[in-house]
């Protein structure tokens, strides 16, 4: 089944690129795999997945140490300061950065080890109240004062989860406003410390209910659980 929802996942992707002349390559697909078991995510690397989508600190970090295959992890749940050090050395990308006080922890935990660490800014783009995130206002200038602050961090990107919804198209203007904001940076780059421009790429957009919409408004990942894993439930 997992075999199945995959395959149809990289379909529908390829079908929304194909509707707005991009390349399926240039869409990354992240498994959402929180709540799901070990089997299911080896069933899903055996349909040829690589990159796996994580919320919860512990439960990435069991996941790392028991899955011996050659995957990566991408953090994209709200992170609480006193936990990015489990996680630092065990991320591809963190997608859910949502405060500058975070980025500077990430920042001392990267120095500290000698890495240096990927990560998105999430943007609550609608302006949810319920929602963790920069507002679009404060985003570009939080994307230069971590450039020019956090020698050990790149700001890639930006990432949103748009608005629950059961009509993806009322999600359109969201996701066209993000791309927006995120070309707005791409045009002109503020310096990282190193003095280079910061290299601005990944746009980390829609999920199961939209990720066709986001495709055609420039997303560059999108993050799809219940379309490959099936519905969670949460005990
Ligand atoms: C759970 C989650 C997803 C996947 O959601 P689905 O609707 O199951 O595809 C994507 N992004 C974030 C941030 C999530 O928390």
């Amino acid at each position: 089944m997992i075999k199945e929802n995959v395959m149809q996942v990289h379909a529908h992707i390829a079908a929304a690129c194909a509707r707005c002349g991009r390349e399926p390559s240039e869409v990354t697909l992240i498994a959402v795999s929180k709540t799901k078991p070990l089997s299911m995510i080896e069933e899903c690397i055996a349909a040829g997945e690589r990159i796996f989508g994580e919320n919860y600190v512990q439960e990435l970090t069991e996941k790392y140490a028991q899955c011996n295959a050659d995957v990566t992890w991408h953090m994209i749940g709200h992170l609480q300061r006193n936990k990015v050090k489990y996680i630092i050395d065990k991320t591809a990308l963190i997608h859910s950065v949502d405060s500058l006080r975070l980025a500077a922890q990430i920042e001392s935990e990267a120095a500290k080890k000698g890495l240096t660490v990927d990560i998105l800014l999430e943007v609550n783009i609608a302006g949810e109240e319920s929602k963790w995130g920069f507002s679009a206002a404060e985003a570009p200038d939080a994307v230069a004062r971590i450039a020019a602050d956090c020698p050990h961090v790149r700001v890639r990107g930006f990432m949103t989860s748009a608005p629950y919804t059961e009509t993806p198209e009322s999600n359109r203007k969201h996701f066209r406003r993000l791309h927006a904001l995120f070309t707005s940076i791409q045009e002109a780059p503020p310096k990282a410390a190193d003095g280079n421009p910061v290299c601005f790429d990944t746009l980390s957009m829609g999920m199961t209910g939209d990720y066709e919409v986001a495709i055609e408004e420039g997303a560059t990942m999108v993050r799809v659980g219940t379309g490959i894993f099936g519905e969670r439930s949460y005990p």
